[in-house]
């Protein structure tokens, strides 16, 4: 669907972070899924995006293991979907 498409924007050694506004180096890192456009600075990545990626794999795996529990009666160990 063209509501989707990711708009390509081009990739700078550096440039401006997304999140905090410092300047990042070395090509920055994908903001993802805190923003989906630019891209940000290494501070902002670990302290920002990563926690914030985490949360979000173990939000998910909550998620499904509710469901796996109500409707088999079973669960995956977090191990295994590592
Ligand atoms: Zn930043």
């Amino acid at each position: 669907m063209e509501k989707n498409k990711k708009v390509d924007i081009p990739i700078r050694e550096k440039g401006k972070c997304c999140l905090c506004g410092e300047i990042y180096e070395h090509y920055g890192n994908n903001p993802a899924p805190i923003m989906f456009n630019g891209r940000c600075c290494d501070d902002c990545n670990e302290n920002r995006v990563i926690p914030e990626r985490l949360n979000r794999f173990k939000d998910a795996y909550i998620k499904r293991q509710k469901i796996l529990v109500k409707h088999l009666n079973t669960s995956i160990p977090m191990e295994e979907l590592l």
